[in-house]
C-alpha cells in the first residue's frame, strides 16, 4: 500500500487476490514466511522510454512506451501491449499482475508481462500507425526476445500493429523467430489466434452453465465492446445457439431484438476491423436496432453478460441491474470489467461469476501453442489449435473448482483461479531461490 497507493488499478487487482491468497498462505506451512506474495507484487523490470515519431503533416510527436516485466518463474515473460490514451504504469502492472496468475492457470510455461504506449491509435492513418508502431519496436526490441519476453496484442493492437512490429523487431535483430503472437498466418501465426479469447470466454461460460444444468442453446447474451474479444465472443455465442443483443464502444451501444446473427456479425467485423468505424453505424444498415449514446449495456435483459471491452466498465449498479433483469452468469472478457463491488453483488447473489485471469485466458493460451508451432516450425489446423484450445478451458475450470468449490456447492471462481494460478508461480519461486 505504501509504496503502490497512487497506483489505483494496481491496488485493485492486488487486494483481489490477496483478499484469497493471503487465507490460503497462512494456511500452508510452505509459502509461511517466505514473503512470497510481497516478492510477487514487486515487477522483476519495468521498462519505460521514449517513443517519437513524425505524422503526417510532418510534425514530431512523443509518445511514452512501457514494458513491465512482472514474473519469469515458469516460463518467458508474456502478455499484451496496449495502444490507447488511459495506459499508464497502473494500468499496465495491474494488467501483468493478473497475467501472471492467467498464464499459470492456463497450463502452459509461460511468465507474466504486459506493456504499451499512451498512444492514440483513433482516427490515425495507416502510414502513421505504421511509423509509430516502428518507433516502438525501435527500442523494445533490446528488451525482448522469443526465449525472453513475447508480446502480444490487446486494446488498440490487432493484427496489423503485430506486423509492423514483428518488421521493425526482424529488421533490427535480423531473426525471424516468434518473439511476438498473434502474426499473420503466413509469417508464423496460428490458426484460431484472433477468436481465440471470445472463443475461450464463452467455452468457460459453458463449462459453467453445464454445472447448472445449462447451455448456451435459446439464451440471451449482452456483451460489450465491439473488438477482437467482443466480436468473436458473439460469433461463438451464435453458434451455440444463443441470441446477441448487444455490442458497444466507448460511445455507446447497439441494441438487436432480433439478435445479431452471423451475417450482421460479419458487417460489424468489416465495419470494425477494415474501415474502422464505431458501432453507431449499425443502425444505418439495420434501422430497426436501436443505439445509446453515451451508455452501457447493463441494462437490457438478459441471461448471460459478457463484458468485453475494458477494466471497470460495470460497476455495483450495473451488477444489481443485470440480476433483477435476470441475468444468472458473468463471465469476464476484458481484463478486470467488473468493479469489486459488482463481484461482491454477484457472489451474495450466488450467480455464476468467472473472472477475466480465468475466462478469457483462452487469448493467451493460443499464444502459447502459436510459441510452440514457431519453436517447432509446424502449423497445426484449425481443428488441432481449437481442440487444445477448449482441453486447455477445461482445465481451468477443473482448476477454479479444486481451489473455489465452497461446502455448500457454491464454486467462486474468484478464489479458485488466484489460488490455482498462485500455488503454481509460488511452488517455482520456492524452487528457485530468492532471486
Ligand atoms: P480491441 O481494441 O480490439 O477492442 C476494444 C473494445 O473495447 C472496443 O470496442 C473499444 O471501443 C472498447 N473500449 C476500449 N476502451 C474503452 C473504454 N475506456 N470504455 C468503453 N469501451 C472501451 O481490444 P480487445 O478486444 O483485444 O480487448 C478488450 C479487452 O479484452 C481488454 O480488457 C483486453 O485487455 C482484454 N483481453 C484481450 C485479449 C486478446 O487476445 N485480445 C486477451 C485477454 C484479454 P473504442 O473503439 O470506442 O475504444
Amino acid at each position: 500500500e505504501e509504496r503502490n497507493g497512487h497506483e489505483p488499478e494496481f491496488m485493485q487487482a492486488v487486494k483481489e487476490v490477496a483478499e484469497t491468497v493471503i487465507p490460503y498462505i497462512k494456511e500452508h506451512e510452505i509459502y509461511n514466511g517466505k514473503n512470497i506474495l510481497l516478492r510477487m507484487v514487486e515487477p522483476e523490470r519495468v521498462i519505460m522510454f521514449r517513443v517519437p515519431w513524425v505524422d503526417d503533416k510532418g510534425d514530431i510527436q512523443v509518445n511514452r512506451g512501457y514494458r513491465i516485466e512482472m514474473n519469469s518463474a515458469i516460463g518467458p515473460y508474456k502478455g499484451g501491449l496496449r495502444f490507447h490514451p488511459s495506459v499508464n504504469l497502473s494500468i499496465l502492472k495491474f494488467l501483468a499482475f493478473e497475467q501472471v496468475f492467467k498464464n499459470s492457470l492456463t497450463t502452459l510455461p509461460m511468465g507474466g508481462g504486459k506493456g504499451g504506449a499512451d498512444f492514440d491509435p483513433k482516427g490515425k492513418s495507416d502510414n502513421e500507425i505504421m511509423r509509430f508502431c516502428h518507433a516502438f519496436m525501435a527500442e523494445l526490441f533490446r528488451h525482448i526476445g522469443p526465449n525472453t519476453d513475447v508480446p502480444a496484442g490487446d486494446i488498440g493492437v490487432g493484427a496489423r500493429e503485430i506486423g509492423f512490429m514483428f518488421g521493425q523487431y526482424k529488421k533490427l535483430k535480423n531473426e525471424f523467430t516468434g518473439v511476438l503472437t498473434g502474426k499473420g498466418l503466413s509469417w508464423g501465426g496460428s490458426l484460431i489466434r484472433p477468436e481465440a479469447t471470445g472463443y475461450g470466454a464463452v467455452y468457460f461460460a459453458e463449462s459453467m452453465l453445464k454445472t447448472r444444468g445449462e447451455s448456451f442453446t435459446g439464451k440471451k447474451v449482452v456483451i460489450s465492446g465491439s473488438g477482437n474479444v467482443a466480436q468473436y465472443a458473439a460469433e461463438k455465442a451464435i453458434m451455440l445457439g444463443a441470441t446477441v443483443l448487444t455490442l458497444s464502444d466507448s460511445s455507446g451501444y447497439i441494441y438487436d431484438a432480433d439478435g445479431i446473427d452471423e451475417e450482421k456479425l460479419a458487417y460489424v467485423m468489416e465495419l470494425k476491423n477494415v474501415k474502422r468505424g464505431r458501432i453507431s453505424e449499425y443502425i444505418l444498415k439495420y434501422p430497426q436496432a436501436k443505439y445509446a449514446a453515451g451508455k452501457t449495456p447493463w441494462g437490457e435483459k438478459c441471461d448471460i453478460a459478457l463484458p468485453c471491452a475494458t477494466q471497470n466498465e460495470l460497476d455495483e449498479n450495473d451488477a444489481r441491474t443485470l440480476l433483477e433483469n435476470g441475468c444468472f452468469c458473468v463471465a469476464e472478457g476484458a481484463n478486470m470489467p467488473s468493479t469489486p463491488g459488482a463481484v461482491e453483488v454477484f457472489h451474495d447473489r450466488k450467480i455464476l461469476f468467472a473472472p477475466g485471469k480465468a475466462s478469457n485466458a483462452g487469448g493467451v493460451a493460443t499464444s502459447g501453442l502459436e510459441m510452440s508451432q514457431n519453436a517447432l516450425r509446424v502449423g497445426w489446423t484449425r481443428e488441432e489449435v481449437d481442440e487444445r484450445l477448449r482441453k486447455i478451458m477445461l482445465d481451468i475450470h477443473d482448476s477454479c473448482i479444486k481451489y473455489g468449490k465452497r461446502e455448500d456447492g457454491f464454486i467462486d471462481y474468484v478464489k479458485g483461479a488466484n489460488i490455482a494460478g498462485f500455488v503454481k508461480v509460488a511452488d517455482a519461486m520456492l524452487a528457485q531461490g530468492v532471486v
